[in-house]
């Protein structure tokens, strides 16, 4: 269930923000949120803050399965989405479902529990020179807003009947014979009035929004990427998601994704880059300008006498990405260098280079101990597409052989290996 182990981190604040302990019943973790929940609510003075961090802990350590994940990896898994259910309620709304109505005789401001509408998500294609330097982009989206004319009532004077395809309920249960004594309960929203439980005389529609009570309305987000910013980053627009009566209007997210760079790859706040040196550049020293994310030129050069390797990493220290809200703190710039070889050599070449590295390790053959040797050619060969080859055809052994003896074949097989 769970892709990678995440780390652990603290998994008792909960406990200690209810004043219990972490073998607390169910029982015991809904008397100490009632107690509590009354005594620091915002409505009686209480300190909004406590008030909702108490209806966080509450609504983790109420669901037994978020509170498995919480007791076993702490908070920062919740956060990560895992439990299942993604994010937390209104502290109003947990504190309601659980009383089922108001407990303060002075009536509350919210009387009425509301609907939450949906949050609206979009993703976000960023290049990785905008996440580097930071930038704004202005987006134009259409969304639902309350009609300005009738205030969301949907008619002129503000009445409304009870729909009569639902007798107001705004849902419809159809019965459907599944088998001999079998019936099937389906309710859904009835199609008459949209779920509403209402209806509008034609002569009575608001001439705006046709009785829709909401019109379509263009807006311009204008969303700032930082500096630093990861793939799957979510900025959010809070309460900017399509509107609609009695509902608290849900939120704009729009999701970072990271486009490919053709020249830059990053692993969080690092970058690494590819470069190619030719055999005398490996050997004899380098230098070659690198144009970085936000247009610097980069000289890099070898140190005099230095050689690089084949596979070698080099690292430059804070030339990686910018980091997130630290944006003067960036990560490293690793590179990795492919040296090519020449694929052949002149006779004259070879005796130069003879002259000048280092003598070869048992150079010196005796005409006896050649001629006590049997003659051999080296072939080029692609080692990867080989090996590929012969696992298949290996493969393909294997299972005609345990079609032909069963299971015995297998055994022997193994062995050998
Ligand atoms: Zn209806
Ligand atoms: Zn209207």
């Amino acid at each position: 269930m769970f892709g990678r182990a995440p780390k652990k981190s603290d998994n008792t604040r909960y406990y200690e923000i209810l004043g219990v302990s972490k073998n607390a019943s169910p029982e015991d973790l809904k008397k100490a949120y009632k107690k509590a929940a009354i005594k620091n609510h915002p409505d009686k003075g209480g300190d909004p803050e406590k008030f909702k961090e108490l209806a966080h802990a509450y609504e983790v350590l109420s669901d037994p399965e978020k509170r498995e994940v919480y007791d076993q990896y702490g908070e920062d898994a919740l956060k990560e989405g895992m439990g299942g259910g993604g994010g937390m309620h209104d502290p109003f709304d947990i504190f309601q479902t659980f009383f089922n109505s108001d407990p303060f005789s002075r009536g509350s401001s919210r009387g009425r529990r509301q609907r939450r509408g949906e949050d609206v998500v979009h993703p976000l294609k960023v290049s990785l020179e905008d996440l580097y330097s930071g930038t704004t982009k202005k987006l134009s989206l259409s969304r639902n807003v309350i009609c300005s004319k009738c205030s969301g009532k949907g008619s002129k004077s503000g009445a409304s009947t009870k729909c009569s395809g639902c007798q107001g309920t705004g849902m419809k249960v159809t019965i459907r014979q599944l088998g001999p004594g079998m019936i099937q309960q389906m309710q859904h929203p009835c199609n008459e009035c949209k779920g509403t439980g209402e209806s509008i005389n034609d002569k009575d529609r608001c001439p705006q929004c046709k009785g829709e009570k909401v019109v379509p309305e263009k807006k311009v987000l204008e969303v700032h990427v930082e500096k630093g910013m990861q793939n799957g980053q979510k900025i959010t627009f809070p309460g900017e998601a399509d509107e609609a009566p009695d509902t608290a209007t849900g939120d704009i997210v729009f999701v970072v994704q990271q486009k490919e760079h053709p020249k830059f790859k990053r692993k969080h706040d690092d970058l690494f880059v590819e470069h190619t040196l030719s055999l005398s550049e490996a050997l004899c020293g380098f230098q070659f300008i690198l144009t970085h994310l936000d247009g610097r030129q980069l000289l890099i050069k070898s140190k005099p006498g230095e050689v690089i390797k084949p596979d070698q990493f080099k690292a430059i220290d804070d030339e990686g990405m910018t980091m997130y809200q630290r944006p003067f703190m960036r990560g490293k710039m690793y590179i990795h260098f492919t040296v090519e070889f020449p694929d052949s050599l002149s006779p004259d070449q070879v005796k130069a280079l003879e002259g000048i590295l280092p003598p070869k390790p048992q150079s010196q053959l005796t005409d006896m101990e050649l001629d006590e040797c049997e003659e051999t050619t080296l072939h080029d060969v692609n080692i990867e597409e080989e090996m590929r080859r012969k696992q298949a055809a290996q493969q393909e052994a294997y299972e005609e052989d345990d079609d032909m003896h069963g299971g015995g074949a297998q055994r022997v097989q193994c062995a050998q290996q």
